[in-house]
């Protein structure tokens, strides 16, 4: 059966351009695939500080556009499609990346879909979502100058938006469940040098978003006291984690519980053939730079399985 790449890249945030970049320039004919633009959560960042090489925050858009400008002048084919599902195939015939309208083929195939915001599944959120209620302060920021908004987590993104949000909004109150932010002490000291336009509701959680045609507030408890109050607010940015963006691929490679992709260290999965690299995979770290170096290390581990493969067939 003939494949339409030497290997398919499923994804294009830092991970997925990496692979391109490293395969291409290993030679290897490499299609890119991408449910909508590329760039993934990073091209989402206001200011990315700690991706080495740059002694000022660069844009996260423009670092991901720069990924992808590479890998395209490498020789890197990419292709707008959202990918249904996987049907791995025994060497010497190629995996089936099936799509919408129909299927591509290749004998190496890297995941790298990365992984989106989880949600808390609490009322009001579902109904409100998009209309007050937003997980991108790049996108929707500029919709709160000079408005109250709530922020809900504890992690770096949270802390992170949260400082992006300091441009826009007069106050915000960071929600978090516990007494002590999970976020960098350096993204915690910026975001508090704002003094009293930010405030954190310490061991809350949030328990009703409130409003009907948009966010008026957010009813929340603190875990200590059992206390309920309402926050009033204009819009509430909720980041407390993510969800890897794998269901596609669901009982064909091995995944831990929280649907994150099992790898080993050369990115192989449970599929010969099959690799993952990034977000969507278990790992202890997921940062721009971490998803690059997986990238590399999958298209190089894809390259070492094709070479076997055609060393095989060369035998045969
Ligand atoms: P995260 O580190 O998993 O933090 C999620 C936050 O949400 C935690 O504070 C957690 O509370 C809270 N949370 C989780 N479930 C919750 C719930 N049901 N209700 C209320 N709060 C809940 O996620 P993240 O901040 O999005 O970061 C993800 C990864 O990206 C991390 O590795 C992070 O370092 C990285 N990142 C790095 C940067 C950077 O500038 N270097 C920027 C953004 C993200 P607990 O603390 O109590 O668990």
């Amino acid at each position: 059966m003939n494949a339409d790449a030497d290997v398919l890249v499923i994804g294009a945030g830092p991970a997925g351009l990496t692979s391109a970049i490293y395969a291409r320039r290993a030679g290897l004919a490499t299609t890119v695939l991408e449910k909508l633009v590329p760039g993934g959560q990073a091209a989402l960042t206001d200011a990315v500080e700690n991706y080495p090489g740059f002694t000022e925050p660069v844009q996260g858009m423009q670092l991901t556009e720069a990924m992808r400008q590479q890998a395209e002048g490498f020789g890197a084919a990419f292709r707008t499609a959202e990918v249904q599902g996987l049907d791995p195939s025994s060497p010497p015939d190629p995996h089936a990346v099936r799509l919408k309208d129909g299927a591509l083929r290749a004998q190496a195939v890297i995941i790298a879909s990365g992984a989106r915001h989880r949600r808390l599944g609490i009322p009001g959120e579902d109904r409100l979502w998009g209309r007050g209620i937003s997980c991108c302060a790049q996108c929707d920021g500029m919709f709160y100058r000079g408005k109250r908004v709530v922020v809900i987590g504890g992690g770096d993104t949270a802390v992170k938006e949260s400082l992006f949000l300091t441009r826009f909004a007069e106050a915000i109150t960071l929600v978090h469940r516990r007494d002590r932010l999970r976020a960098a002490q350096a993204l915690q000291d910026k975001l508090f040098a704002h003094g009293d336009r930010v405030q954190v509701a310490w061991n809350t959680v949030a328990e009703e978003i409130l409003g009907e045609k948009g966010v008026q507030g957010l009813r929340v408890r603190n875990v200590r006291t059992g206390a309920e109050e309402t926050l009033t607010c204009d819009g509430v940015f909720i980041y407390v984690g993510f969800t890897p963006n794998t269901e596609a691929f669901r009982g064909t490679v091995e995944m831990d519980e929280k649907g994150y992709v099992v790898t080993d260290e050369t990115m192989a999965t449970s599929v010969p053939g099959v690799f993952a690299a990034g977000d969507c995979r278990r790992k202890l770290f997921r940062q721009i730079v971490t998803a690059c170096g997986d990238g590399a290390t999958a298209a190089f581990a894809a390259e070492q399985f094709l070479e076997a493969q055609r060393t095989e067939e060369a035998d045969a």
